[in-house]
């Protein structure tokens, strides 16, 4: 067995969203559940499709998420530099070497040459093959002036992936295809194979789409006597409705974002992991040491994961239920309403243990909290919205709440006094929790949701909490 080596290799082309760090965090779990090493290694030999800022952006996100890399652009190792652009050299020297074998040749032909032999193999109903045109005479291959291309030996293939099983392709999956471009850069399919090689990779984790051009990459090993690493080819996360790869359009959001509305690290890389994987038991919740112990890449599964945020809600709210009250405040602390800030901490710390059940993210604290810091305007809405409630008539929801007002005045709003009193309310009016509660609820916090409701009255005090009572009396 060689030394576990993984590495995580985007494109620098733009947004990467929550669903292309899966591939990221896969490599990252395999190399330290192994003591091996992760890599980040840009692959911008496509000048045309750069777009700035991408490359700071992935290494944001890896580190928001302590998927730490043991080399990379910004992390020097013996086998860089881990920038594509960096390495034009290399390549060169490896594609001179298939030219001096008779592997590789100048492709002669124009853009309009190569899409007449297209257009004539559509014509008859045959696959495009470049090898069908291999031309008799190449002229001389000029580095940086015309395109150099592999010369293949077509034949079968059956290799297996260590994600989809034994996969297999005939010989007419196998072309000669481009090395090196005009403009003197490698394509993807040239460079990744010359880069995996020299950084030792054991290891590659990739999409799907690229198990079409696996043959010719197996063909091109061969040719360079290289023994490939093994190959593991997940599945591509799916949108919510399940019929289609993840995309920025399904709403997919970068990781970033998810940090700054206030979800957790760990509870990301929890969710992150369990799209596509789980570890053959029921368990959900794994600590990102218990994910690195359960990892493997035999139990990702073969077919696509469906990326469903509300899961991601229940798990980030799970992992925020968990926090002790010391991490609870600090991770807190960027998120509290404006209001909050004229507050002595105990208060806040108050507020804070009561919300915590509710709090799927910390973004929705301001919303979910803002009713303990100001009087929020009366919203007839909120009663409204409710139908059941609705349906009593006003008349005798003031009447319910003049009699809660003068109960509640006799308390010292203990929880304990206010949940004795409250429950003595039902029973004198005869209404239901769901109807009373709700009212009660709408008056004193003008809120459509909060947590229970004698612990919220008891934060909220006395004085506060009776004064808003009378305002919504005084407004039926
Ligand atoms: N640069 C390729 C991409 O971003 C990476 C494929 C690979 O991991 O080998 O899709």
């Amino acid at each position: 067995m060689r030394p576990v080596r993984t590495r995580f290799a985007p494109s620098p082309t733009g947004f990467i969203h929550v669903g292309n760090i899966r591939t990221a965090l896969f490599a990252w779990l395999l190399a330290r559940k192994n003591d091996g090493q992760f890599i980040l290694r840009i692959e911008d030999t496509d000048q045309n499709r750069q777009v700035d800022g991408s490359i700071e952006h992935i290494i944001k996100c890896l580190k928001a998420l302590g998927l730490n890399y043991n080399a990379g652009p910004d992390q020097p190792g013996p086998d860089g530099p881990y920038r594509q652009s960096e390495r034009l050299e290399l390549y060169r020297s490896y594609a001179d070497q298939l030219v001096a074998k008779g592997r590789a040749y100048a492709d002669p032909y124009s853009k309009a040459e190569l899409d007449e032999f297209r257009k004539a193999a559509a014509s008859n109903h045959q696959p495009f093959l470049f090898r069908n045109h291999r031309p008799a005479n190449p002229p001389v291959w000029e580095y940086g002036v015309t395109p150099l291309r592999f010369k293949s030996e077509p034949k079968a293939y059956h290799w297996q992936d260590q994600v989809m099983g034994q996969l297999s392709a005939g010989e007419e999956a196998v072309d000669d295809f481009i090395l090196i471009k005009s403009d003197g850069y490698p394509t993807y399919n040239f460079a990744h194979i010359i880069d995996d090689f020299e950084m030792k990779i054991s290891h590659i984790i990739r999409g799907q789409e690229f198990i079409a051009s696996t043959p010719n990459y197996l063909n091109l090993y061969e040719a360079l006597a290289i023994e490939p690493p093994l190959i593991a080819t997940p599945p591509p996360v799916l949108g919510a409705s399940g019929n289609k790869k993840l995309s920025k359009r399904d709403g997919a959001k970068d990781v970033l974002s998810y940090i700054e509305e206030g979800y957790l690290e760990p509870a990301l890389i929890n969710f992150i992991a369990s799209l596509g994987w789980n570890d053959g038991t029921t368990q959900e919740l794994y600590s990102v040491d218990q994910l690195i112990k359960a990892f493997s890449l035999e139990r990702i599964l073969k077919s696509g994961a469906r990326f469903d945020e509300r899961r991601l809600l229940w798990m980030n709210g799970t992992y925020i239920r968990n926090l002790n009250l010391e991490e609870l405040t600090k991770r807190a602390e960027p998120f509290w309403p404006e209001e909050a800030g004229a507050y002595e901490p105990d208060y806040r710390r108050r507020v804070l243990v009561l919300v915590q059940e509710r709090l799927k993210y910390f973004a929705e604290l301001g919303e979910l909290s803002r009713f303990f810091f100001v009087d929020l305007p009366l919203d007839p809405n909120l009663i409204a919205n409710n139908a059941k409630l609705a349906a009593l008539g006003s008349a005798m929801h003031k009447q319910l709440l003049t009699q809660t007002y003068t109960e509640l005045s006799k308390s010292d709003f203990s929880v304990d006094d206010l949940t004795r009193r409250l429950n003595a309310l039902l029973e004198s009016s005869g209404q239901p929790a769901g109807i009373l509660f709700s009212l009660i609820r709408i008056a004193s916090t003008q809120a459509p949701a909060s947590p229970p409701l004698a612990e919220s009255l008891e934060v909220i005090g006395k004085e506060r909490s009776l004064a808003r009572l009378k305002q919504q009396i005084d407004a039926l």
